[in-house]
């Protein structure tokens, strides 16, 4: 690869100066300015299967995939014919449509739990609804979830806790008042026995356990054998239910969800990303005596002026139909697995010492020699080092995620040339640290 040039940003730092005067920190949401690992955000131009194209013109290979709906790469010509189609019809109708049910169907095959579901317009939406039907179905105040899990914004979920004991919440965010977040108990992840004293604790009153069950968002973390069982028996125990919170993992670890891998039989599953193929979407939904809770059937509320927007809904049922007809999974996984091996090589070779998570398409080089199973755990990685690597990489055109506490993926467009580019540019980079 020889030596690389700094990247020309000359656009993108124009942009940045402009948006800064109408957007807090000139983006729509947080991580994208780049604040843990400093320096300049690329503004993006356009995508082609497993790259990415900025304003200047630099072309990456793509590890963020949109935070992860692009499972297919980005303008998949599927995806791309099916959304022109479904423009050509209307862009909303606030009438139900076909596609809507051609969808729930689509989702109800890949997950039979789904007996009911609703199509909302976020990941935040589906979590926030179905903590409210868990709510309105148990006739209970108290959520439990897990110390790095990340449901959405939503107040009450805002919430992670000081280190260990059962914690009754102190909200993450100025601006949730502390009432809104005393309701959440939070608790470290991978720790049953945490669990168990929890339910012993307060179990009457705990109306659902929401999780991760892979946990995407403090980095690739896998739950142990004893955690799952746990998450599928103790709150069964005390009457609460379990909330899969599977907005990353849905159809991104397997098609049937990383529930099906772990064995786990939530109540409730909450999807989004992949599910809208790379626009607004999100669905939540279980059981159908749970699911009768929610209007117009029951008592809980929940709306939506643009939810099951045609637009949307033609372009998740498209990637999942191509993900259902082609089985993409063996083959990403195999690249995903070379690629975590060549990076950890790469490590190796320059002295670097990383822990690599990885679970189907979706890893995380943390800086650390430890495991990292929990939040502590992930806490411990040399944050500065992933900071200096991510700008190495980026320089040689691989576009990370811009935080240790983020998960990488890989798409059905990355091939063998994709892959050999950004182990080549690893070797560099750590070499450089
Ligand atoms: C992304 C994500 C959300 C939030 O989804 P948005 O569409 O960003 O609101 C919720 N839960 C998990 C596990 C996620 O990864």
């Amino acid at each position: 690869m020889g030596d690389s040039k700094d990247l020309d940003m000359t656009r993108s730092r124009a942009l940045m100066a402009r948006a800064v005067q109408t957007t807090p920190g000139g983006v729509n949401s947080p991580v994208r300015a780049l604040r843990s690992v400093g320096g300049d955000p690329f503004f993006a131009a356009s995508g082609e299967g497993a790259w990415v194209i900025d304003v200047d013109g630099n072309r990456y290979v793509d590890l963020i995939l949109s935070w992860g709906p692009l499972i297919l790469g980005h303008r998949h010509p599927e995806v791309v014919s099916a959304v022109r189609a479904a423009l050509d019809h209307g862009m909303s109708y606030g009438a139900p449509t076909e596609g809507e049910v051609d969808l729930a169907e689509a989702l109800q095959r890949a997950m039979p739990g789904l007996e009911r579901l609703r199509l909302v317009n976020s990941g935040t939406e589906a979590t926030m609804s179905a903590v409210r039907v868990a709510r309105g179905f148990t006739g209970r105040s108290k959520l439990v979830k897990f110390e790095g899990c990340y449901h959405g914004h939503a107040d009450f979920l805002l919430v992670k806790a000081g280190s260990g004991a059962l914690t009754f919440g102190a909200p993450d965010s100025a601006g949730v008042p502390a009432e809104f977040a005393a309701h959440t108990i939070t608790l470290p992840y991978n720790d049953p026995e945490a669990l168990v004293r929890a339910f012993a604790e307060a179990g009457d009153q705990i109306a659902a356990v929401i999780v991760e069950p892979y946990v995407g968002n403090m980095g690739v973390v896998t739950p142990t054998p004893e955690f799952a069982i746990a998450l599928n028996t103790v709150p069964r125990q005390h009457g609460a239910l379990l909330i899969c919170d599977e907005v990353m993992t849905g159809f991104r670890v397997a098609w049937h969800g990383a529930q099906s891998l772990l064995g786990l039989t939530p109540d409730l599953t909450c999807l989004g990303k992949i599910v809208g193929g790379g626009l607004p979407v999100g669905a939540y939904g279980g059981r159908a005596d749970v699911m009768a809770m929610v209007s117009p059937v029951g008592p809980v509320y929940q709306a939506g002026t643009l939810s099951g927007n045609p637009l949307s809904v033609a372009a998740g049922l498209a990637t999942l139909r191509v993900l259902e007809s082609t089985d993409p999974y063996p083959a990403i996984e195999r690249s995903a697995a070379r690629l975590c091996d060549g990076l950890k090589a790469a490590a190796d070779a320059a002295g670097v010492v990383v822990t690599i998570n990885r679970i189907g398409s979706m890893f995380t080089v943390f800086f650390t020699g430890e495991a990292v199973t929990d939040l502590e755990s992930a806490k411990r990685s040399d944050t500065k080092m992933f900071g200096r690597w991510f700008h190495e990489m980026r320089r040689r055109v691989v576009s990370l995620p811009p935080s240790q506490f983020e998960a990488a993926f890989l798409s059905a467009a990355h091939g063998a040339a994709e892959i050999d580019h950004v182990i080549a540019a690893a070797r560099e980079a750590f070499a450089a640290l």
